[in-house]
């Protein structure tokens, strides 16, 4: 079974630090842009005037005071929410452990777009629940092919009630579904009677600053919508938040207080005070421009080196941390792994991102957090042993 959540944890030699390891293995977001003195002085604020209470146990309500944070940022994406439906979480890893715990039922089958994140696999895995891949073509999630799946899935005895997909630069694949199959995903939805989870972590890395409607915008009666802080901020907060339909915020309260009691309350008042001192738009502006900047990069690079109709295809993404190359003849991307780590150049085998390991023609590059001045030479590196691939 495929659980882990890392792919550190299963392949250790692509992450080990030293030597002149270029890693385009973890998707981690680039701090270097946090203003971190105007930060230690509004925590250093926070700690004086409201300690207290900010490090006090809270309740499994997002705080009075980052509402409005939560609100601002969802409203970019045409999301409508508030309070009411408002869940905190630790991240949205332990969102989606909470989506599986609290609203769905040991035993049922989880249609999960793929590749898919792994740790979304590991948490729906975790909560007893089984995994099929929902039906897909080249421009992504299928909505005309999912009465037809769900209903062969049921004649077989399978409980299939929930679809979870990251529409929007989607990890790994940097891939985004229309406007067009985004309503008509979600009419197929309601007409299988599926309940849509939506984990979106990368909605506002768009890098011409354009954004695309979250499902939870379009239909939030029927979405249950994963949002978190460590991409647009910074992960090592732990803190984000579910928007559901009130009853189902109600179930995952319950749930997130057996997970955690609550969530922190320093955490969320730290990210409130920046809200309501910064807004958002100067630091998300920076992200996407850097991100722009180094995807940019690495895909000029990967073009230089590999050209654009050679065996291993991919397509430039608008948004996110992600560049996903495919061998169009097939290729062994877990041994070339270890091949690229050994000549200094890190990545994820597309079979991380199977739901049964599957996915080895495939694998992905994060550009998000690789000094500028190392992509040519890390892509440079890789396409040498992508390149040896071809000769085998
Ligand atoms: N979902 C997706 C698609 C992700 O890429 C990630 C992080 N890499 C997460 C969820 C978890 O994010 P966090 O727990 O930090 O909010």
């Amino acid at each position: 079974m495929w659980t882990d959540v890392r792919p550190a944890a299963e392949m250790p030699q692509l992450f080990e630090r030293g030597g002149d390891l270029i890693s385009f293995a973890g998707g981690l977001p680039d701090l270097d842009l946090l203003p971190l003195k105007e930060l230690s002085e509004q925590m250093g604020r926070l700690m004086r005037l409201g300690g207290r209470i900010a490090l006090q146990y809270s309740t499994p309500h997002v705080a009075k005071a980052l509402v409005p944070a939560i609100t601002d940022l969802m409203a970019r994406e045409g999301g409508r929410t508030d309070a009411g439906n408002l869940v905190p979480t630790a991240g949205s890893q332990m969102g989606l452990l909470a989506i599986g715990l609290g609203v769905a039922v040991p035993g049922e089958t989880v249609l999960c777009q793929t590749p898919a994140y792994p740790g979304a696999a590991a948490a729906f895995r975790t909560a007893g629940l089984r995994l099929h891949g929902a039906p897909e073509d080249a421009g992504g999630l299928d909505p005309q092919a999912l009465p037809a799946t769900v209903a062969r899935l049921r004649a077989e005895g399978q409980r299939v009630r929930m679809l979870y997909c990251n529409p929007t630069f989607q990890n790994p694949t940097g891939a985004t579904l229309s406007v067009e199959r985004r309503h008509q995903l979600l009419d197929a939805a309601r007409e299988a009677d599926l309940l849509i989870v939506e984990d979106n972590p990368y909605g506002l890395l768009g890098f011409d600053g354009r954004t695309v409607q979250t499902l939870q915008g379009l239909d939030p009666e029927n979405v249950i919508h994963l949002g978190t802080f460590s991409k647009v901020f910074a992960p090592g907060l732990r803190c984000g938040w579910i928007a559901a339909p009130a009853p189902l915020a109600e179930r995952l309260r319950r749930t997130t207080e057996v997970m955690a009691l609550s969530p922190s309350a320093f955490t969320q008042a730290a990210l409130a005070a920046f809200h309501a001192r910064s807004g958002w738009d100067a630091l998300i502006d920076a992200y996407r421009e850097r991100y722009r900047e180094r995807c940019g990069l690495m895909a000029d690079a990967l073009e230089d080196e590999l050209g654009t109709d050679g065996p291993w295809q991919w397509r430039r993404p608008d948004g996110g941390f992600y560049l996903w190359l495919r061998h169009t003849a097939g290729a062994d991307t877990r041994r070339l792994a270890l091949a690229a780590a050994e000549q200094g150049v890190s990545f994820v085998p597309g079979t991380h991102f199977g739901l049964d390991g599957e996915g080895g023609d495939a694998l992905r590059l994060a550009f998000s957090n690789v000094p500028r001045g190392r992509i040519a030479e890390g892509v440079s590196r890789l396409a040498a042993v992508l390149r040896g691939a071809e000769a085998d």
